[in-house]
């Protein structure tokens, strides 16, 4: 009888994951090669789908069969884990709240869109007020009681709460500010130079995912507005882009993007198309990308290699020498824009939002102060004043999609990463040797093996702890950080 409702409950989620998987490749689809006409056919066939997967979670069978099903081991226990709380979640939210924030952050995103482009906050403002709002109650029907935006940040970071991340990140802050400081006390570096042909560099980056072990007969590159990884399973697709004057641009976002993709297609095959067969967190996810970008793609080793494939493949890039090109791959500039920051500001950027987000949706921030708190902390912070709102507190679309307690993830990410590179080092010491051939393949073997297979079967922190022995703490990211850049830009 028990045996049974798993059974069943098993079979129904089957089919909810591969109309999950539709809706997933329907907006690939709308990001790289559908018609512009389509627009408004796409985001009534979306809605139609979203519709039918709402309904699919929150149906009430999924909560009979969850209170019949007995797991049959320990993999049935967690893809019951899995169930009970994607189902708990969907049922917290009243239904005319979800469908009022899906209406309302539809419209949000066009009007933030306008906003940035004329970079004025106030056409802005009055919209992200209602997003706060409504976000505000999700989160307190979906927190039952307890704090809201660690409800929030719950559906992005399962198990992680604020208190905990504000302690990591005021380990991190200060250490990060003095980085910084003294990077950027000296002349600014040079980027790269040259003519960098658009198809030359997408080969390239096909090359690159193809070493850091993307395989291309589950996965397919293409060319989009924004790089990002979709799908799971055996159809995994990433996208990059070219800019003609900064080819590292598209090289580090498709190897980001390659460690996204890996994490999805290295996952236990058993676990394909089960609520388990998915990377466990965005945090998680991110320490993939991160891993593989940062600590092996930007690594002294790696360079050495990548100096080599540059000039095969685009002659002369304005840089001395291979010592030259690493300090390029890794110099540290003034910016104002968190996607374009490097490894050391990236996550400045990602403390300020992860406050100012906290405190609008706790009430102690108000949305027509949030312009003025951003102003003055980003100049706390990196030492400059923001030029434009565009390059403020409307750079990112994260709130007017209703993104709150996603920012943080990005930061923890390289948190884990920090820790799993510790430990990779531990694992595989002749590492440099094999990156600086430009084969990340021992280290990719080590990910799969400790981190990506498991899919969804372990909570994310103890992914990390499986992985490294310990749980996951601040100090090895600063340790690597200080080691690099303190090389990079001594005193
Ligand atoms: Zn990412």
């Amino acid at each position: 009888m028990s045996g049974r409702a798993f059974d069943e409950l098993l079979a129904y989620q089957r089919e909810t994951e591969a109309l999950a998987q539709v809706a997933g490749r329907l907006s690939w689809d709308q990001e790289t090669v559908m018609p512009r006409g389509a627009a408004a056919q796409r985001a009534e066939e979306m809605g139609a789908m979203e519709a039918v997967l709402h309904a699919r979670r929150t149906d009430p069978r999924v909560g009979d069969w969850l209170a019949a099903a007995e797991a049959p081991d320990d993999r049935g226990a967690a893809q019951l884990r899995l169930i009970r709380r994607d189902h708990a979640r969907a049922c917290a939210v009243p239904a005319d709240l979800a469908t009022a924030l899906a209406r309302l952050t539809s419209r949000a995103q066009g009007v933030w869109a306008e906003a940035r482009e004329m970079s004025d906050f106030s056409l802005f403002a009055p919209v992200l007020d209602e997003v706060v709002r409504l976000k505000r109650e999700e989160g307190a029907a979906l927190a039952r009681g307890g704090d809201v935006y660690d409800a929030l940040l719950d559906g992005f970071e399962p198990g992680a709460t604020a208190a905990e991340l504000q302690a990591m990140f005021d380990e991190m802050r200060p250490r990060l500010v003095a980085l910084r400081l003294r990077a950027l006390d000296g002349p600014e570096r040079a980027a790269v130079q040259g003519r960098f042909d658009a198809a030359e560099q997408m080969r390239l980056a096909r090359e690159m995912a193809e070493r850091f072990g993307y395989d291309f007969t589950r996965g397919r590159v293409d060319q989009a507005v924004h790089p990002f990884s979709s799908g799971s399973g055996d159809d995994v697709r990433i996208t990059t882009r070219t800019a003609p004057d900064d080819p590292f641009n598209c090289l580090y976002s498709t190897i980001h993007e390659v460690g996204h993709a890996c994490y999805e297609q290295g996952i236990d095959r058993a676990l394909h198309m089960t609520p388990a067969g998915h990377g466990v967190s965005m945090g998680v996810h991110e320490s993939q990308s991160r891993i593989y970008e940062n600590q092996l793609g930007r690594s002294r080793a790696f360079c050495h290699f990548l100096y080599g494939r540059m000039r095969d493949t685009f002659g002369e890039i304005g840089v001395a020498d291979e010592e030259a090109f690493y300090a390029t791959v890794n110099r540290l500039h003034r910016g104002y824009i968190r996607t374009e920051a490097d490894e050391v500001q990236y996550n400045l950027h990602v403390m300020l939002r992860f406050d100012l987000e906290r405190a609008l949706i706790a009430g102690d921030l108000q949305v027509a102060d949030l312009e003025a708190a951003w102003n003055d902390r980003f100049a706390d912070d990196f030492g400059y004043p923001v030029d434009r709102a565009a390059n403020g507190v409307l750079q990112d679309v994260h709130w007017s999609v209703g993104l709150f307690g996603y920012f943080p993830t990005y930061a923890l990410g390289n948190v884990y990463a920090g820790c799993l590179h510790a430990a990779l080092r531990r694992a595989v010491p002749d590492l440099d040797a094999h990156l600086a051939e430009g084969e990340p393949g021992a280290a990719t073997a080590w990910l799969r093996e400790n981190v990506q297979r498991h899919g969804g079967l372990y909570a994310p922190r103890e992914v990390i702890a499986r992985a490294c022995g310990a749980g996951p703490t601040a100090g090895p990211l600063l340790d690597y950080l200080d080691g690099k850049f303190g090389a990079l830009y001594p005193a």
